[in-house]
């Protein structure tokens, strides 16, 4: 979730009731030269009620996947009352729009801001892992922090400290929402690896081209064989492009978006497995089978 309007058409629902369509005519008994402003009415009847439990689907940082949640509210100070009041007093703004539709926008985007602070707590549906979502706003408008109650980071067992450090600070400045800071550690948890596999001359780029050099003589590691070195180019570039200036242009860092971060997470999940798990998974389930062999 990037913000919280994506949940607008899960957490409210539009209650006002539609007025009756009565025959009116004027004084003269002409109905058809009666306009009758629906719209005006509907707007002035407007009921809204905010949903404190629903399904959203969201990242489960224990599944790492996209999954279904339920997702419920545990504290906000958006109460019904508070509700009515937004909707009465926006009335009156010059900027409010006059069609029901537009005028129902207009106070969802008022209510979304209202939501700040609270509080939320999400069970995934699939591995029933909990966590909380603190909305609130800071100088650069709402922000999300998600909490795991599970998951530090995507470090395997067997993962060295000097590339799981990496990994638990993409983490911690993932869960409050500091993306681009995120990105950069991911870059500098991949120069750790490869750094840890032996590739320990010149910078990230020196280490990925050697890297490349010795799956095309067939010298690389064996987890190196089947990669595609080109996720590594990728990590290596946003890792640059979070940390350098892009000619001032700072609005590239949005680009660096929760979705983004996340792809990340399941990125490394997949290289750690390939280059710390599955040999020491291959040779634990090969030493049980001979001893098994050696007692017949
Ligand atoms: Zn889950």
């Amino acid at each position: 979730m990037k913000s919280i309007c994506e949940w607008s058409e899960l957490l409210y629902k539009d209650v006002t009731e539609t007025p009756n369509i009565i025959p009116v005519t004027d004084s003269y008994g002409n109905g058809e030269h009666v306009n009758i402003d629906y719209d005006n009415i509907k707007i002035s009847n407007m009921k809204i009620v905010m949903k404190k439990n629903f399904e959203a689907e969201l990242y489960c940082s224990t599944c790492s996947e996209l999954r279904n949640t339920a997702v419920k509210n545990l504290h906000t100070n958006l109460n019904s009352n508070k509700i009515e009041t937004i909707i009465k007093e926006s009335r009156y703004k010059d900027d409010a729009p006059r069609s029901f539709e537009e005028y129902y926008k207009f106070i969802i985007s008022k209510l979304n801001v209202a939501l700040s602070p609270s509080l939320w707590e999400v069970t995934c549906l699939q591995c029933k892992s909990k966590s909380y979502l603190f909305i609130y706003t800071n100088i650069n408008g709402q922000q999300i922090i998600h909490l795991s109650e599970t998951i530090n980071g995507v470090s395997t067992p067997n993962t060295p400290y000097e590339v799981s450090y990496y990994l638990d600070q993409a983490h911690k400045s993932k869960i409050i929402g500091a993306n681009s800071a995120a990105v950069v550690m991911y870059r500098t948890a991949l120069e750790h690896l490869l750094y840890n596999q032996g590739y320990t001359k010149g910078m990230l780029n020196a280490k990925i081209n050697e890297l490349e050099n010795g799956i095309n003589r067939g010298t690389a590691p064996r987890w190196a064989l089947n990669l595609d070195v080109e996720i590594l180019k990728i990590i290596k570039d946003l890792g640059n492009g979070a940390a350098h200036t892009n000619k001032g242009d700072i609005t590239k860092q949005y680009l660096f978006d929760s979705e983004i971060v996340n792809k990340l997470d399941l990125v490394f999940k997949y290289l750690l497995e390939e280059v710390y798990e599955i040999e020491i998974k291959r040779n634990k389930l090969v030493t049980k089978l001979k001893d098994v062999r050696n007692q017949i």
